[in-house]
């Protein structure tokens, strides 16, 4: 396996009806050939297959589930159109929703039937009603009869396939536990009504468990149609998302105007937008000019005045005028298929916290059936001596067909990806684009905040606020050796020099042997001689005396040496972003305490530090130093979120236990970073805390609500209890109760949609 590549890919998957099913999958898989890793997630019915594409393929990985009774989706199409697919599979899903309610709309009334005839006997053992008539409880005895034969039969014949497979492959889901409790009742009572006369001595014949069949079935649909249908609304986010993509282009090809589909348009396209359009693709504007709605990339609701040269990007809208673009980005790489593949991706991705609940699935189905099959001897073995044949056999079967249905682990398989879901969606909406379920919840349990000064803390701006030159040299000479070198350097100090020069219409030199020194500056040669522009660390390393003096604290001096000459001092200055004081105390509040690095020198750190509250600051870092200071932060116990502009941090974004990229265009594709921040302001920094905390509270009570069910259930429907209090629950309410509790934890996690970060 080693000699190729290994290729991941996640698949839909049909078919998915239980938590269980998860764990089927996935261990089916690790037995597959040319397989790595599966992760299989029930929240979003999709499996992400690690596999080796010499030994194996899609199509080879679909017939290995096939006999599951599994369908794998695979995509037969280029990435291109994802989208397609995407709306496809939504469409597969809303028919099989629409089939699951027509099939719970026939069963329910009969569960309602069955109930009441359930509660008219219940009423009249205590005397509070007078029982039916002889002649009316045979007619309810057939009529329960039919509605059980219905229910099981063709409601219920997915539960009925399942026990199928059970038998053929050994492998037990969810169904087949409802499939084993239901078919068990209906077997018992039709024996019971076959050969009544021959067991009327032995049982008491008139306990038959229909009801128990009708209810459970009934209930056990409506509960899948209701989890079905709130299921999709966890995924809803993706949907609004592709409701922004346009289908069509207008495109100018040969001279003439052309609608053409949105897979052909291609870089350098010419393309028109007319008022009120969806901008199809990434490009910039070469004609004519408008206000277009970005809220999609900055959650900004405003519309952005745009003209010749701006950029846009597909998936924002526009205003009243009109325009003509070139198209720079197209197909898969433009900004909206890239937010959309992220969330997707993460969306579908598992949260550590869930190891747990999928552990305890997968042993779960086999121990219950255990469970279910000791309860009935159990209660044979103890029953009989105590209550005699009949009464025991009653108890024993009740136990069996009780512990099989209640114990039924969906609520367990929903907690955390239904809540994970929705989280992501909701921050994608709020420009807080997660990579994965880990990082929200490693953001949760982070106790520090490391930001990093320039552009994070402050606007990243800066601008040129003063300069003076040494050695004869003349402002506009040293400003184009400066702008010469600052041109093919990155950092946000040389866009300050850059927008200098171009104000005053002072052209940039050229340079040869430029070189970039990460927290020192770039060095270059001009004219033939050597010039080195930045901090004092690097004039230090050319031996260049410096003037004394600080100048003002708040600003940050760029030294220009020729040799070791000093020939100019530049003072550029960055404004702290106007909501970073009051995010700080926000963060704060959270029991999040922020601590600044930088690699600017001490006196601008310390100046820029007091302007938004923190008290905790590192300057004069290289960039190894502040993974260096990370990694002390985290010897020390800490866990450590850190926020950074994701270029030149990107090392301290990876070993940071969470990285945050504040995003400042439309660049979200940051490997190292857990989360990126649209047009990252500080504002949404705390909302991703807040996110991040809400996500994980709702799991956990989701995960204590699902686990709280199942463990007292189990001993309930056992009939445990009995002996002391008397009390064993009905079957045919632990099928009830069953249903809502998934219904119960889905609830919770779509009531976080509500919830204002
Ligand atoms: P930070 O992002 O915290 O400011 P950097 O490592 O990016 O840290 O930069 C540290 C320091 O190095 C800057 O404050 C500046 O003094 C100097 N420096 C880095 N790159 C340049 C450059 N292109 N031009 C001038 N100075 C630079
Ligand atoms: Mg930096």
């Amino acid at each position: 396996m080693a000699s190729t590549a290994l290729v991941e890919q996640t698949f839909p998957v049909q078919g998915m009806h239980c938590g269980s099913c998860a764990a089927i999958i996935e261990r089916t898989f690790a037995k597959a050939k040319g397989v790595a890793r599966a992760s299989a997630n029930y929240g979003t019915e999709s499996v992400r297959v690690t596999f080796d594409p010499g030994t194996t393929s899609p199509e080879d990985l679909a017939k290995t589930l096939k006999p599951l009774g599994y369908a794998l989706v695979v995509p037969h199409i280029a990435a291109a159109v994802t989208n397609d697919l995407a709306t496809r599979l939504r469409t597969g899903r809303a028919e099989e929703i629409a089939a699951l309610k027509r099939r719970a709309q026939a069963a329910m009334p009969l569960a309602v039937v069955a109930i009441l005839i359930m509660g008219w006997d219940m009423l009249a053992s205590v005397q509070a009603l007078p029982a039916p008539p002889p002649v009316w409880r045979d007619v309810f005895r057939h009529l329960l009869a039919l509605m059980a034969t219905y229910t099981l039969f063709v409601t219920g014949a997915a539960y009925l396939a399942a026990v199928v497979s059970f038998v053929r492959h050994g492998k037990a889901n969810m169904d087949t536990l409802i499939g084993i409790g239901t078919g068990a009742a209906f077997v018992y009572s039709v024996a019971l009504t076959a050969f009544e006369d021959a067991l009327r001595s032995y049982v008491d014949v008139s306990h038959t468990y229909y009801d128990v069949t009708i209810v459970v079935i009934a209930f056990v649909t409506l509960g899948k149609f209701l989890e079905a249908r709130a299921k999709l609304k966890t995924g809803d986010a993706i949907e609004t998302l592709l409701t922004l993509q346009a289908k069509t282009a207008l495109v100018v090809r040969e001279g003439a105007e052309r609608d053409v589909a949105i897979s052909d348009v291609v870089e350098g396209d010419r393309l028109i937008i007319k008022p009120g359009a969806k901008i199809p693709v990434d490009g910039v504007i070469r004609e004519g000019r408008s206000f277009v709605d970005e809220s999609l990339v900055t959650g900004e609701a405003a519309p952005v005045a745009k003209q010749p040269g701006d950029a846009v990007t597909s998936g924002t809208l526009n205003g009243a005028g009109s325009f003509t673009f070139e198209a720079t980005r197209v197909g898969e790489r433009t900004f909206l298929a890239s937010v959309v593949r992220m969330v997707e991706a993460a969306q579908a991705s598992k949260a550590p916290i869930q190891a747990l609940a999928d552990r305890i699935s997968a042993v779960f189905v086999p121990a219950v059936l255990i469970l279910a099959v000791l309860a009935l001897s159990g209660w044979l073995v103890f029953g009989i001596p105590a209550l005699g044949f009949p009464r025991a056999l009653g108890h024993a079967v009740t136990a069996f067909i009780g512990i099989l249905v209640i114990a039924c682990p969906c609520a367990l398989g929903l907690a955390t990806p239904t809540a994970i879901m929705v989280a992501i969606g909701k921050g994608a909406r709020a420009g807080i684009l997660v990579r994965n379920a880990a990082a929200l919840e490693r953001l949760h349990r982070a106790d520090t905040l490391v930001l990093d000064k320039t552009g994070t803390l402050t606007r990243g701006k800066p601008e040129l606020v003063g300069v003076a030159t040494f050695a004869g040299v003349s402002e506009d000479e040293a400003l184009s050796i400066l702008a010469g070198l600052e041109s093919r350097s990155e950092h946000p100090l040389a866009y300050a020099i850059l927008n200098a020069a171009a104000t005053r219409g002072v052209v940039a030199r050229e340079v040869r042997a430029f070189s970039n020194l990460e927290g020192f500056g770039v060095t270059g040669t001009v004219e033939g001689r050597d010039h080195a522009a930045g901090n004092s660390r690097l004039m230090a390393e050319f031996a260049v005396q410096l003037p004394v003096g600080e100048g003002d604290p708040g600003h940050t001096p760029i030294f220009l040496a020729r040799g070791d000459q000093l020939v100019a001092l530049f003072w550029v200055a960055d404004q702290v972003k106007p909501e970073a004081a009051a995010a700080l105390i926000a963060l704060r509040a959270e029991g999040v305490t922020p601590i600044m690095l930088t690699g600017d020198r001490r006196a601008t750190a310390d100046a820029i530090a007091r302007q938004v509250g923190i008290t905790e600051v590192r300057a004069d870092l290289l960039p190894a130093d502040k993974l260096e200071a990370i990694r002390a932060l985290q010897a020390d116990g800490h866990a450590v979120a850190m926020a950074g502009d994701g270029v030149n941090d990107a090392p301290a974004l990876a070993q940071a236990d969470v990285g945050i990229a504040m995003a400042t265009g439309t660049d979200i594709a940051i490997e190292t970073a857990g989360l990126t921040l649209l047009r990252g302001d500080l504002a949404r920094l705390v909302k991703a805390f807040r996110l991040s905390r809400l996500t994980m509270r709702g799991i956990k009570q989701n995960l204590f609500w699902a686990f709280a069910f199942n463990l007292a259930g189990i001993p309930l429907a056992g009939g445990l209890f009995y002996p002391l209090l008397g009390w064993q629950l009905s079957p045919a309410f632990a099928g009830v109760a069953m249903a809502f509790s998934s219904v119960m934890v889905i609830s919770n996690s779509l009531r976080l949609r509500m919830v204002t970060l």
